[in-house]
């Protein structure tokens, strides 16, 4: 299978975030990346640099205002006295029908949902690159290969149109979606990260184009708490566009599977013309969130699962963080999901 990832990618090197108040070292490391990299190696794929796509792919899902706060805010805070040496919020409007800020604080708390996506100097770079490996698998596909993965990192799924949060800027799934939509008329995501693709539904929320459906953690005592409830189900044209599968904690491979047998009857009832999946695999047993309890053998289980749809694929990776065994997940998935290729 091609796979897409660029040296860039790694700068970024978030320090920290508050979990439940507490400062914590931040575990989106730029380490992932070499785990990830040797899991789709193992796997049997093979590297490419992606093309540098510019800023055409990317705001045709998020505005003007937020690409422009990702890109200079860093320079602008280091301009404040006192301020951190990575941009993190510390207030936010608490409904979003005031006045845009002109000032950078009050742009990182209107354009930053939480603290776990600090801004440094080389995310910017790192967040473009992550796109591009989407745009470039999503291109791969367009041009024929049955799937392509993007080794995206930073990661997107919690990324709305303008709204940063849980350690992403920019949503690679949903600008990968919509660059699908150049041939696809109908293209469906199906997140299989631990917790709830917001972001992603945020974007096509109203959308009836876009089917978005996501298997977590019941939000209901996890992150991002405030979505991924099964009665948000889309709205105006969206409605009944988005589909979420809450699964109460520790759930299993057993589990997991069924929900996603559930999952796979809305996206064959779309009938989409492509899929993307949101790669997550911090539904891991051992991942450091410990929210659901998916085994390894799972992982290849479920990407055999999905291969049974039989759509053209752009695989894109989201969390998973750091364990031993992050790169034999990887391995997992792929040649399940490749198993059927084969
Ligand atoms: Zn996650």
């Amino acid at each position: 299978m091609k796979a897409f990832y660029a040296e860039e990618q790694k700068r970024h090197d978030p320090k920290a975030f508050l979990s439940s108040g507490a400062a914590q070292p931040n575990p989106e490391k730029p380490e992932r990346v070499e785990r990830l990299l040797s899991g789709a190696k193992y796997a049997g794929c093979t590297i490419e640099r992606p093309r540098n796509h510019g800023l055409g792919p990317v705001a045709a899902v998020h505005t003007p205002e937020y690409l422009d706060f990702i890109e200079h805010i860093y320079a602008r805070w280091q301009r404040i006295e006192g301020a951190s040496a990575e941009v993190i919020p510390n207030i936010h409007p608490i409904a979003r029908n005031g006045s845009y800020p002109a000032s950078a604080v009050g742009q990182a708390g209107y354009h930053m949902a939480d603290t776990a996506c600090p801004i440094s100097g080389e995310t910017w770079q790192s967040a473009l690159w992550s796109v591009w490996s989407a745009v470039d698998a999503a291109e791969a596909v367009m041009s024929g290969v049955p799937a392509a993965y993007a080794l995206c990192r930073p990661p997107g799924h919690h990324a709305f149109a303008d709204v940063a949060g849980g350690f992403c800027f920019i949503n690679n799934s949903a600008v990968a979606a919509q660059a699908l939509r150049k041939q696809a008329a109908r293209v469906a995501i199906l997140d299989v990260d631990l917790h709830h693709g917001n972001g992603t539904q945020g974007i096509f929320y109203a959308r009836p184009d876009v089917l978005t459906v996501s298997l977590h953690a019941d939000p209901v005592r996890f992150y991002p708490f405030f979505w991924g409830h099964a009665d948000e189900r889309g709205e105006g044209p969206g409605l009944g566009y988005n589909f979420n599968l809450p699964l109460p904690r520790k759930s299993a491979d057993a589990a997991f599977l069924e929900a996603l047998e559930v999952a796979f009857q809305r996206i064959r009832a779309f009938s989409p013309d492509a899929l993307v999946v949101a790669l997550g695999l911090d539904a891991f047993e051992g991942d450091p969130f410990g929210g659901l309890s998916v085994t390894t053998p799972g992982f290849s289980r479920i990407g055999e699962a999905i291969a049974k749809l039989d759509l053209p694929t752009v695989i894109v990776q989201e969390g998973g963080y750091l364990c031993d065994e992050l790169g034999d997940n990887l391995t997992a998935f792929l040649t399940g999901f490749g198993g059927k290729m084969r």
